[in-house]
């Protein structure tokens, strides 16, 4: 739970204070001691100056070279509950600078009637290509969704890896999504041969992130093996990677890339080994060292089945989370994926570290796979993140709801997550996907980026909430049309549930389905 803001100033001025989310350590702003290896991206621009933004964006947002920008909405979520009567501002570069009940300020925000604003939410896992997919794989039989896949990845260019890419990002910013963790692994051509550039497919993912203007950690996937034990099951030719060497390298030059060409808050790279099956634990070693070496989050599927685990076991006498957390891998920058077949000792292995687990109710249920054992985690002390993983559906609220249902299911127990659930859901879904991610973002503060959503408070799925029980109507009933506006770093990027691109990346995305199922 984040703590409640603590006040200073007179009777009608506040400025919140916080307890600090975990910080990216490329962002020389959201520490008092920048790291060491730290150079400022963009070659002189100012660190936390936003890059560029389409002209027809930049058009429905705040005005460009306004000093300060502020908003009032009938009521703000900060942190505990909603605020009334509250505005609040950010500065030229989109950060939060003030919250204010001064009359003049309240005077001067741009009123946003009949909102209220919730910080954006951060989708902690997602392979974005898998958007290509949905309504494609829910025919029985495994065979029939390896076809699937195959055709897939047979003919899925990059350029329409840049066009299903920015179709699930836009999907994102309609469901309130401001920041996502993008766990990436298609790295190939289709024939499997490397491009000339071995980052050409990461770059387009980060672009698309860029256009769309959604916040990316990219998570660069090592994909080494089929499965335990190696050569029985061929690595797909567009996942594999060269070797653990090779892999850090060209990781290596994506960053100092990254790192120049875009502001460290808005893209940023993390280390992904996609599993403890498909990457063994040496290499697994090799490239979370280097994700240490550069404070990098280090994320990975763990323990998705009960098959999974058994060949872990049989390979390496111990279940996935016991042989890295052997191996020294899991600490507070860890994020393990899916950990729904957790023993009690890795829950607390995961917990003592203050890992993070991040669990994506809808593909689980879409999948029939189960859930992590969420409230054991937490009451570990491991972080509980959201995703939204394949895409069956891009909705973090429903994810949200989807966890909590399921754990009241098994518990015959309503709530279940915690006393106040709709508060603890929510804070999965910004503050601890936020934190797993090496994101500013994920709550209101001073200090954080402008990035929100707004829903509308007339919309039939939410309609007659006081805002007591505003917070429990949004997280359990809220309808995805009642998103109405969304901001990031001060940029509206959606406006009255419309993104400014809405029309090319809806039609681009129709001719790539087209040219690949076709
Ligand atoms: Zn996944």
């Amino acid at each position: 739970m984040s703590q409640g803001p603590a006040f200073a100033g007179g009777r009608n001025r506040m400025t919140y204070r916080k307890a600090p989310l975990e910080r990216n350590p490329r962002d020389p702003r959201s520490s008092g001691n920048p790291p060491r290896d730290f150079r400022p991206p963009g070659g002189g621009r100012p660190p936390s100056a936003p890059a560029p933004v389409p002209a027809a964006v930049a058009k429905s947002g705040v005005p460009h070279g306004a000093t300060e920008s502020g908003w009032l909405p009938d009521c703000v979520y900060t942190g505990e509950k909603f605020e009334t009567g509250l505005a609040f501002f950010a500065d030229a570069v989109g950060r939060l600078t003030r919250f204010s009940r001064e009359p003049a300020d309240l005077a001067a925000a741009r009123r946003l009637e009949g909102q209220a604003v919730l910080p954006g939410l951060v989708n902690a896992h997602s392979h974005a290509f898998h958007r290509a997919l949905r309504g494609r794989m829910e025919q029985r039989g495994a065979e029939g969704n390896a076809a699937v896949e195959q055709r897939l990845l047979a003919r899925l260019s990059g350029e329409e890896v840049f066009d299903t890419a920015r179709m699930a990002f836009m999907e994102m910013l309609l469901a309130g999504v401001t920041c996502v963790g993008e766990f990436h692994y298609l790295h190939h051509q289709p024939d499997g041969t490397p491009w000339p550039d071995a980052n050409h497919l990461s770059r387009e993912i980060i672009r698309a992130a860029h256009e769309v203007g959604v916040r990316i950690a990219l998570l660069k996937v090592a994909y080494a093996r089929g499965d335990f034990r190696g050569e029985a099951v061929a690595v797909p030719a567009r996942f594999r990677m060269a070797g653990a060497e090779v892999f850090v390298r060209e990781t290596e030059a994506l960053r100092v890339q990254v790192e120049k060409e875009f502001p460290a808050d808005e893209a940023w790279l993390g280390i992904a080994p996609y599993s403890v099956a498909t990457v063994p634990i040496e290499p697994f070693k090799a490239i979370a060292l280097y994700a240490r070496t550069q404070r990098l989050r280090l994320h990975t599927h763990v323990s998705t089945t009960a098959a999974e685990n058994a060949a872990c076991v049989a390979e390496y006498g111990r279940t996935p989370i016991a042989l890295l957390a052997e191996h020294g891998l899991v600490d507070k920058r860890f994020t393990a994926i899916d950990a729904i077949h957790l023993a009690d000792e890795e829950v607390r292995l995961l917990g003592t570290a203050r890992a993070s687990v991040c669990t994506c109710p809808i593909t689980e249920h879409n999948r029939g796979l189960g859930g992590a054992p969420v409230e054991k985690l937490l009451a570990a002390g491991a972080g509980i993140a959201l995703g939204t993983d394949t895409h069956v559906q891009i909705d973090l609220l429903k994810a949200a709801r989807l966890l909590e249902y399921r754990l009241r299911h098994a518990r015959q127990q309503h709530p279940a997550i915690a006393a106040d659930a709709a508060t603890a859901l929510l804070h999965a879904a910004t503050v601890t996907g936020a934190r797993c991610l090496g994101a500013t973002s994920g709550a209101l503060e001073v200090g954080r980026p402008a990035d929100f959503f707004t829903v509308n408070l007339f919309d039939p799925s939410i309609a007659g909430a006081e805002p007591e029980v505003l917070l429990n109507h949004i997280v359990f009933a809220l309808e995805r049309r009642a998103i109405r506006d969304v901001w990031v770093g001060a940029r509206q990027r959606i406006a009255n549930g419309r993104h400014a691109l809405h029309g090319p990346i809806v039609g681009r995305f129709v001719e790539a389905q087209k040219r690949i199922w076709g």
